[in-house]
């Protein structure tokens, strides 16, 4: 009867509003513009979720700055999708474990779709790089090309990928919408090679270093450093399991970095560091926390901030270490996203205080822009930005 009662609701709740609100980037740089498309009915095997909770990544903040050549404008983004089922079309009734859904049940959406039979996909194991993939959600361009509703920042998503990977949760929102950057992670962490007594340092602790601290602790890591410059995200990575944190924002980069890490690693250099931080001189910055014989896995840089100085004789060969990138979720990214769900259901790490900024759809464009001028939004330290149009 309770379930019942909430089919009716959404169905009433679908049939008052008919149009969703967009906020649709009109430009490199913005402005960021309302706009107003009719809510679809789906057709067969499609989708319609009212969305609760989109997260903002750093990813959408360069797709704003106009620095991802595949987008023209005008683009709606919007990426890290959770939502409540509004419509299904026919012959969709389970997700992508095959655990029915129904109408009033709450999903993420992984964004990416790849054909998984061709070459790439198959062969290559680069599923991500599939000629044959549709855009992903919050990456097609521009926004009137085919259904407009196809991107997390509206009141409400079409799925229209055959074969989209979404999976029922009971998450409250502000935590499910964690497992994009959580499918990251775990990527990350196997990657890097992390298990029982690994010293790690995940080094940027954003949506996606609190990620990395949290399932590095749950691989089994003996010692987890976390290294910022903002004390509340530290506090934060203290919560979700860091043994020690170190606030580089006293410290000049270099020497003095690097003997603070050393020290609250027990001494020694670590024996995988996670690059969270984004930046080409973070990356070299890296290399100094790993310990002989370690790895490092850069996370951070997933668009071209430029070149840097190497060398591959005192910065890898001398030192015996491993460097090794981690571009997004990788080849399993749908296990991934799943494993990732799983992680975040089974508790334990406050996850529910990641989302530091809840963000209605009239303030998405200085959302996107506070992650490029110092990660303040509303007077306040951004640790996670999600949009909640219901606000
Ligand atoms: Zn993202
Ligand atoms: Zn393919």
């Amino acid at each position: 009867m309770e379930s019942r009662m909430w089919i009716w609701q959404s169905r009433a709740e679908a049939m008052v509003m008919a149009t969703s609100r967009a906020a649709v980037v009109t430009g490199p740089g913005g402005p960021v513009e309302i706009r107003e498309y009719p809510v679809p009915d789906p057709g067969p095997g499609e989708a319609v979720i009212r969305v609760e909770l989109c997260g903002i990544c750093g990813t959408d903040a360069h797709v704003f700055h106009g620095r991802l050549p595949t987008i023209t404008f005008p683009a709606l983004l919007g990426h890290e999708i959770v939502g409540i089922v509004t419509a299904l079309g026919a012959g969709l009734d389970t997700d992508f474990a095959g655990r029915p859904v129904a109408v009033g049940d709450r999903i993420g959406v992984f964004p990416a779709t790849s054909c998984g039979t061709c070459h790439t996909c198959v062969v290559l194991r680069r599923p991500g790089q599939c000629p044959r993939r549709p855009p992903s959600y919050g990456f097609k361009s521009p926004v009137d090309s085919g259904p407009p509703l196809t991107g997390g920042f509206a009141d409400y998503l079409h799925l229209v990928n055959p074969g989209t990977v979404f999976y029922r949760t009971e998450l409250p929102p502000e935590v499910a919408v964690l497992a994009e950057p959580m499918s990251v992670a775990l990527h990350g962490i196997h990657r890097a090679g992390i298990g029982l007594g690994a010293t790690v340092v995940v080094q940027g602790v954003g949506a996606i270093g609190l990620m990395v601290v949290a399932a590095a602790r749950a691989a089994g890591a003996a010692r987890v450093v976390a290294v910022d410059g903002s004390a509340r995200r530290l506090a934060l990575a203290t919560e979700l399991g860091a043994d020690a944190t170190v606030d580089i924002t006293p410290l000049s980069p270099g020497a003095a970095r690097h003997a603070a890490v050393r020290e609250a690693l027990g001494g020694s250099g670590a024996t995988a560091v996670l690059g969270c931080s984004g930046s080409p001189e973070g990356f070299i910055e890296a290399i100094g926390y790993v310990a002989d014989g370690g790895t490092l896995a850069e996370l951070g840089n997933f668009t071209d901030r430029g070149a840097i100085a190497f060398n591959p004789y005192t910065d890898l060969l001398r030192r015996d270490l491993t460097i090794t990138g981690v571009y997004g979720a990788g080849p399993d990214m749908h296990a991934r996203y799943l494993r990732a769900l799983e992680i975040l259901e089974r508790g334990g790490p406050p996850f529910t205080r990641v989302v530091s900024h809840r963000v209605p759809l009239r303030d998405v464009e200085p959302a996107l822009r506070s992650l490029s001028t110092g990660h303040q939004l509303y007077g306040t330290d951004v640790v996670k930005i999600a949009i909640d149009p219901a606000r």
